[in-house]
């Protein structure tokens, strides 16, 4: 646990969701957690057909709600830029017009932040989406950034629901004073029982659709993750490619836990129209993996046509992120009908 973490405990427990706050601001400046050598690896760091199908799914619908020439581009949390990076090489020829406007790029982490500059230079960087543009049509993407932010989580005790509470010595539970957060076919669950809610990221999508509503525009979120409500603990951490435990390593390992996308198209609904949840497989292959995957190894050396191949099945096999990661996309009402997606949400 990082010294930062350990001093606010002598103060008495704190809830997890504060923890995990400070532990990912420290962990984000302090380790490199991308790539072969870090703690993790992600989709764009998988491959380049990640970024530049995203890149493309991005002009498609804008072109098709008429190349809006005031929009901007939006990514947050973009880790090493490498998504962006690799979507504006698509966008540059699919949609050029797209390519030349702003690009607005949301993280907190000053070392990430150079690491994005050397790659998207001219980029405009914030610390929260509430100082992104507020009067343009804006054509987002965050991968990987809903499971980062802040979990909240009870935990059913004999005496009823309890808050978690991060101590000293491990978990504290505070009991809820109020159990209106628990869905009411979970109240009577058996002692020990785990429901999770991400309050904050509840928030920030539900505060994207608003802009989306207002301003124009799209929004695409992947991440891993299911559609509650449910029970159970998701919360993990890893380090060097290995799970830890979240509590002692708080702030020296990836923290994270499964986002609720159930719970993240109900925030987002009353403002947009909602396409997906649709698991990141079905979503890449219908917007074209096969045919890019194809083209990459028209032109490779025989090793390199073998990494594409196994690039291509890491992102959509059923056993590896293909089913686990899930694409949820919110449209501004007016825009067209966002392309991936074999149905709408509800
Ligand atoms: N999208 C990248 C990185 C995912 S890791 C990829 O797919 O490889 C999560 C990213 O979100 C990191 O860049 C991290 O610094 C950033 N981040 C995490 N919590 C954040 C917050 N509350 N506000 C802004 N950025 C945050």
């Amino acid at each position: 646990m990082i010294p930062a973490v350990a001093t606010l405990l002598d103060d008495g427990p704190i809830p997890l969701a504060r923890a995990m706050a400070i532990a990912a601001d420290h962990y984000y400046a302090a380790r490199e957690p991308f790539g072969p050598a870090g703690d993790f690896v992600t989709a764009p760091e998988i491959s380049q057909m990640f970024g530049e199908l995203i890149g493309l799914w991005l002009a498609d619908l804008w072109q098709r709600a008429g190349s809006p020439a005031d929009a901007v581009l939006v990514e947050l949390g973009p880790g090493r830029g490498t998504l962006m990076t690799d979507a504006l090489r698509a966008v540059r020829r699919a949609a050029p017009g797209l390519a030349a406007v702003p690009l607005h790029l949301v993280e907190r982490s000053p070392r990430l932040k150079g690491m994005q500059a050397q790659k998207l230079a001219g980029a405009v960087w914030h610390d929260s989406v509430e100082t992104l543009p507020g009067d343009r049509p804006l054509l987002l993407v965050a991968n990987e950034f809903l499971d980062a932010l802040p979990l909240t989580q009870f935990e059913r005790t004999e005496a009823g629901w309890a808050l978690r509470r991060v101590s000293r010595d491990g978990w504290d539970l505070a009991l809820a004073a109020n159990p209106a957060f628990i869905p009411e076919t979970m109240r009577g669950a058996l002692p020990g029982s785990v429901h999770e809610r991400n309050f904050a990221a509840e928030a920030l999508v539900a505060g994207i659709a608003r802009r989306l509503a207002v301003q124009g525009g799209a929004a695409l979120f992947i991440d891993y993750g299911y559609a509650g409500p449910a029970l159970g603990d998701t919360l993990q951490a890893i380090r060097n490619g290995a799970f830890a435990d979240p509590l002692s390593t708080l702030g020296e390992a990836d923290i994270s836990a499964h986002v609720d996308f159930a719970a993240m198209a109900r925030a987002a609904a009353p403002h947009v129209q909602l396409f997906g949840p649709e698991a990141q497989g079905m979503f890449l292959e219908s917007i074209g993996i096969g045919a890019r995957a194809d083209a990459l190894k028209a032109m490779a050396s025989i090793e390199t046509r073998a990494e594409v191949e196994a690039a291509r099945s890491r992102l959509v096999s059923v056993g590896a992120m293909g089913r686990l990661f899930q694409a949820l996309a919110l449209v501004a009402p007016g825009w067209p009908a966002a392309a991936g997606f074999n149905r709408m949400a509800r």
